[in-house]
């Protein structure tokens, strides 16, 4: 059992699978997709991190030290989902 990431609607879904990636419909989009191999909370938090923060959050308007806390609230924040779903 693995853990693949929806890029369309970033949901998180398991899968008897051990391929890196899955063709599959989004369940949000209807749309084609392909799932991508999640293996732990690091790898979602650069997954969403690319998402979220840096289209919805314009870092430029924080200093460095409040960016610096920023990405560390997000990478917490993605391990806990993460860790939720075992
Ligand atoms: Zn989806």
């Amino acid at each position: 059992m693995n853990y693949y990431y929806c890029s369309k609607c970033h949901a998180i879904t398991k899968r008897e699978s051990k391929a890196q990636k899955i063709k599959s419909m989004c369940d949000t989009t209807g749309e084609t997709v392909f799932i991508t191999r999640i293996k732990n909370a690091d790898e979602l938090a650069v997954k969403l991190r690319k998402v979220f923060l840096k289209n919805a959050v314009e870092l430029d308007s924080f200093k460095p030290k409040e960016r610096m806390f920023l990405e560390m609230a997000f990478e917490q924040g993605a391990k806990v989902v993460f860790n939720s779903l075992r």
